[in-house]
């Protein structure tokens, strides 16, 4: 079963799937396309690779279709789902890192960093 509420778009189960029966498609969006007709009844891969616990037993049959997420700074798209970016915002916030960062890409993240610890030298200059 896919509750399809949790899945956030990542597509680790795909890449973990030997028998392809859960396919990742990029394309302006992303789309996670299931196909249970295909599974070969391994030792459930998907379910153990899964992060949210959105597959719990056999996938049902379903084209599940997400946004990428943009750079909250430049509007550059990411790589990854904004339901990504949410569950990763969420996951730094837990562990006292900046949620900011989930929403940022490689660069502005770079000028991020480097604006912060310029800013921290000149406290100890
Ligand atoms: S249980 Fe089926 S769908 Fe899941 S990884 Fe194994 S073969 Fe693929
Ligand atoms: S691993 Fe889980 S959250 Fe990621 S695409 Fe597959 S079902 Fe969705």
């Amino acid at each position: 079963m896919l509750k399809i509420e949790l899945c956030i778009g990542c597509g680790i189960c795909a890449s973990t799937c030997p028998f392809e029966a859960i396919r990742v498609d990029d394309n302006r969006n992303r789309r996670i396309l299931f196909y249970p007709e295909k599974c070969g009844n391994c030792n459930f891969e998907c379910n153990e690779s899964c992060p949210t616990k959105a597959l719990q037993g056999l996938p049902s049959k379903e084209i599940l279709e997400f946004e990428f997420a943009q750079c909250a700074v430049c509007g550059k798209e990411l790589q990854y789902t904004s339901k990504e970016a949410e569950y990763l915002a969420k996951k730094l916030m837990k562990i006292g890192e900046n949620a900011e960062l989930a929403f940022l890409c490689d660069e502005c993240k770079r000028d991020r960093l480097s604006f912060a610890s310029n800013h921290y030298k000149g406290y100890m200059l």
